[in-house]
């Protein structure tokens, strides 16, 4: 059985994580990585509309 004390691998956070705790982060710095990943998620869905609109929108009124 291995009873080592784990803390949060985030360098700033360091929180000691509870005895059998499944994860390598603590629960705030996981929400904060889900977050992170759904803002990324939004942005690069956000680009690639940008550029949807972007080809369409050349398609509409095309250059002389
Ligand atoms: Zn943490």
């Amino acid at each position: 059985m291995n009873l080592e004390q784990k803390t949060c691998k985030n360098k700033n956070c360091q929180k000691v994580l509870p005895i059998g705790y499944k994860h390598r982060y603590c629960e705030a710095c996981r929400n904060v990585q889900i977050e992170n990943v759904k803002k990324g998620a939004k942005a690069v869905g956000g680009t690639i509309l940008s550029i949807g609109l972007l080809v369409v929108g050349g398609k509409n009124f095309p250059k002389k």
